[in-house]
């Protein structure tokens, strides 16, 4: 029910983090993965990773930001193992700053950009062949602040705000082709991404522990089960659905 075997997954930001976790997830789940990133290096670790116990996966350089390299990309992956059948936007920045009217148009851009757009880029470009195969599925990953605001990540918030609008959009479009499209919104996971914050913002970081139920912070490991759900067959009546995967996060009062 939840064999992910001889498909095609293509995870955009597979080669760090969230990301990760998911790409060694999904090949572990059967699935041939592409892991898509700007830092080759990082890519090729985690395909190695992937390879040296026995899964399928190839690494592809793409700027997510940038539609031309998107297409190249999907081209490429195209090329080597055929049709997607799995995507994961899951390529994501954000910039901090101490209160909104600080963010530059650069800043603004940048993040909605490769937070949002993307996601926009890669399902366009890839619903043709979910459709042609009267299956696809589609999983973007949010975050608590599709949910909350803060002051100090306005542009992060508003471009994860638009995941769960543009993911219900898409849902309603594409339900009648066979074609599944939902959200993850993660809790607070030890990345790259938070570490920044960690150090950066230490009394919002300290004030976040302090409310999560389960009493930690998540690992990338945590997000992986969820993420095989929403791919496999076990979900073929989800869609829509923005499912938190946080500790209790968003449901403490
Ligand atoms: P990381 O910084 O560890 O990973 C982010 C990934 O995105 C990197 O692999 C990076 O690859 C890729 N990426 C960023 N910009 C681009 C770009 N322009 N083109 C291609 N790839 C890009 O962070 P996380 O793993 O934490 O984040 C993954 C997702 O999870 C993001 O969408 C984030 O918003 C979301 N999230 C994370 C939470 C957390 O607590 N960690 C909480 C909620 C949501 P490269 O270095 O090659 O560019």
């Amino acid at each position: 029910m939840f064999s992910l075997k001889d498909k095609v997954s293509l995870i955009t930001g597979g080669n760090g983090g969230i990301g990760r976790g998911i790409a060694i997830g999904y090949a572990n789940s059967g699935s041939k993965v592409a892991i898509v990133g700007r830092n080759q290096e990082k890519s090729k670790g985690v395909k190695e990773e992937i390879l040296s116990t026995g899964g399928s996966a190839e690494s592809f350089y793409c700027d997510v930001a940038d539609y031309k390299s998107v297409e190249k990309c999907v081209s490429s992956i195209n090329d080597k193992f055929g049709d997607v059948n799995i995507l994961v936007n899951n390529a994501g920045i954000g910039i901090r700053k101490k209160e909104p009217q600080e963010l530059s148009p650069e800043d603004w851009r940048t993040v909605m950009d490769t937070n949002l757009a993307s996601m926009h880029y890669f399902s366009s470009l890839l619903i043709d062949q979910m459709k042609k195969n009267k299956s696809g599925k589609i999983v973007n990953i949010g975050s608590m602040l599709s949910i909350f605001g803060a002051s100090h990540a306005a542009v992060y918030a508003a471009s994860k705000g638009g995941v769960v609008q543009y993911t219900k959009s898409c849902a309603v479009a594409w339900a009648k082709y066979g074609i599944q499209v939902n959200a993850i919104l993660p809790g607070y996971i030890t990345t790259n991404l938070t570490d920044g914050f960690r150090s950066n913002f230490p009394e919002e970081a300290a004030l976040v522990t302090s409310r999560i139920p389960s009493e930690r912070w998540g690992v990338p490991e945590d997000l992986a089960g969820t993420a095989i759900f929403l791919a496999s067959e076990s979900s073929n009546y989800v869609t829509g659905a923005s499912v938190a995967v946080d500790g209790g996060y968003s449901v403490r009062g």
